[in-house]
C-alpha cells in the first residue's frame, strides 16, 4: 500500500491532494505521511513480539519533533548524536530511558545534559572518550551506562560515505582491542557496562552482512561474560536499505530483517536495541517541486525545479536515485521526453538526475521525488541564501505546517556589521 499515489488523475498524500499542499504553503516543500511512519514502525516493532526489544529510531534521517512525537506515541525510544537531538527527542516526549546516544565526538556539554536526563546508554567509541565519560560522570556523582560500539570488520553500505563497519572507518573500538576496553572500562568507577553495540552501514540491501555482524558480536558477548563482564543489551544500529524505485537489489522487508535478528540472537539472552533511520521515514515523504523552465540544450533537455542541492542533497552526495512523477497523472497519450533534472544552484552537481525518461512537462507543472524522507529536510542547508523549505506532515485528511519557511529577513537577522564597517 502506497500512500503517495494517483487517485482521481492526481497524486494525494493519504487522503490530501498535493495540490492543495502546493497552493497552501507554496514550493518547494517536503511533505510527510502519518499513516506511511506508523506503518514501516510498527511491521518492524511486531517481528519482535515475544523478545525484549527496543527499537530506539536514529533521530538523524528525519529529526523534526511532530514526527518524533508521532513514532513516540506508538512506543519508540531515539537513537541520538548529538545534544540538539537529545533536546528534540525529549522535547517529543520520548522518555530518557528509551534514548540512546551514538557518535565519535560527543563533547562533555552534551554528556552532562544526557547523564542529567537519564539515558538509557552511551554508545562510547574511543577509550578517550570512555575516560572523558568517567571524568564526568564522577564529577556529577553518578555512573554513566555504556555499550562499546566495536567495529565487527565486516563490508556494508550502499555507498563508501555511508559505509561504517570495515575496519578504516573511523567508527568503534576495532575488534581485536574490545575485550581490552571492557577490562579496563570495568575498572573506572564513573562507568557501568551494560552491553555492546553495532553499525555496520546504510543501504544495506541484503541480510548477510547483519548475520556476520551478529555471529561475531555474539562470541564476543560470550567472551566478555566469561571475564566477568554484564551485558544485558546488544545493540545492533541501523543500515537496512529501502526500495528507491531504481533497478538495484531490492533490499529485505523489514519483517524478514525482524525475523533473522530473532532467531540469530534467540540463545544471546540478551535485551535487543534497534536503531532504524531511513527504513521508518525514507519512504514516508516526498519532496514536492514545481518546474520553473524546461530548456533545450544542444543535445539534452534540462528540466529545472525550484528545488535544489541544498533541498535534497542525496543525489549530488551520494549519487542517490530517487524516483520522480508528475503530480497530475499524465494521459495514456502523453509525450515522453528524456530530461537532466536539475535545480537553480550555480554548480553543476545541482542535478538530480542525467538522461531520465519521463512524461513531457511544462513550466509550472508539479512533480514529486519519492523516498525523500530520510536524509532529506535534515541536510538541507540555506546555500545560495535559499531559505530551508517547509516540511508539512499529512494525517487522513489533514495536513498542517510542522516546520515553516523562513523568510529571507529572518536569515539575515542573525548576521551583523562589525563596528569597522558600520
Ligand atoms: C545513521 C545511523 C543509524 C541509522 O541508519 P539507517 O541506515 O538510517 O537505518 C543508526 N545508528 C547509528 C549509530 C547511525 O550513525
Amino acid at each position: 500500500m502506497r500512500h503517495f499515489d494517483y487517485k482521481d488523475g492526481e497524486i494525494y498524500a493519504e487522503n490530501v491532494p498535493l495540490r492543495t499542499i502546493a497552493k497552501a504553503v507554496g514550493t518547494p516543500v517536503y511533505v510527510y505521511s502519518t499513516a506511511t511512519f506508523e506503518r514501516h514502525y510498527s511491521v518492524f516493532a511486531e517481528s519482535f513480539k515475544g523478545i525484549e526489544a527496543l527499537v530506539a529510531y536514529s533521530v538523524k534521517a528525519n529529526s523534526n519533533i511532530a514526527v518524533l512525537a508521532t513514532l513516540a506515541k506508538l512506543g519508540a525510544g531515539a537513537d541520538v548524536v548529538s545534544g540538539g537531538e537529545l533536546a528534540r527527542a525529549l522535547m517529543a516526549g520520548i522518555p530518557a530511558h528509551k534514548i540512546v546516544f551514538s557518535g565519535v565526538g560527543k563533547t562533555r556539554a552534551e554528556m552532562r545534559d544526557a547523564l542529567r536526563a537519564g539515558i538509557r546508554v552511551f554508545n562510547v567509541e574511543s577509550e578517550p572518550e570512555l575516560n572523558v565519560l568517567n571524568d564526568v560522570a564522577l564529577e556529577m556523582g553518578t555512573k554513566a551506562p555504556i555499550a562499546f560500539r566495536v567495529n565487527p570488520d565486516v563490508t556494508a553500505g550502499g555507498h563508501d560515505k555511508i559505509s561504517t563497519g570495515k575496519k578504516e572507518n573511523k567508527f568503534g573500538i576495532a575488534w581485536s582491542s574490545a575485550e581490552a576496553a571492557y577490562a579496563h572500562a570495568a575498572t573506572l568507577p564513573g562507568i557501568e557496562i551494560v552491553g555492546v553495540d553495532v553499525h555496520i552501514g546504510s543501504q544495506i540491501d541484503d541480510l548477510a552482512p547483519f548475520e556476520a555482524a551478529i555471529a561475531k558480536v555474539g562470541g564476543l558477548i560470550s567472551r566478555l561474560r566469561q571475564a566477568g563482564h554484564t551485558i544485558k543489551s546488544f545493540d545492533i544500529g541501523g543500515g537496512l536499505g529501502i526500495p528507491y524505485g531504481d533497478n538495484n537489489k531490492t533490499p529485505p522487508p523489514p519483517s524478514e530483517y525482524g525475523q533473522m535478528v530473532k532467531n540469530l540472537t534467540r540463545d544471546m539472552d540478551v535485551e535487543m536495541i534497534f536503531e532504524p533511520g531511513r527504513m521508518i521515514a525514507g519512504n514516508s515523504g516526498v519532496l514536492l517541486s514545481e518546474v520553473l523552465y524546461v530548456k533545450k540544450g544542444e543535445d539534452r533537455d534540462f528540466l529545472i525545479l525550484d528545488a535544489a542541492m541544498n533541498d535534497l542533497i542525496r543525489p549530488a552526495l551520494y549519487d542517490a536515485y530517487h524516483d520522480i512523477e508528475p503530480v497530475l497523472a499524465p494521459g495514456s497519450d502523453a509525450a515522453e521526453a528524456t530530461y537532466d533534472v536539475v535545480g537553480p544552484i550555480c554548480e553543476s552537481g545541482d542535478t538530480f538526475t542525467k538522461g531520465r525518461d519521463m512524461p513531457a512537462l511544462k513550466s509550472g507543472e508539479l512533480v514529486i521525488m519519492h523516498s525523500a524522507g530520510a536524509y532529506g529536510a535534515v541536510q538541507a542547508s540555506q546555500y545560495n541564501t535559499r531559505p530551508l523549505i517547509p516540511e508539512v506532515l499529512v494525517k487522513g485528511d489533514k495536513f498542517e505546517i510542522i516546520r515553516e519557511r523562513p523568510t529571507v529577513a529572518e536569515i539575515l537577522k542573525s548576521e551583523r556589521l562589525p563596528d569597522w564597517l558600520k
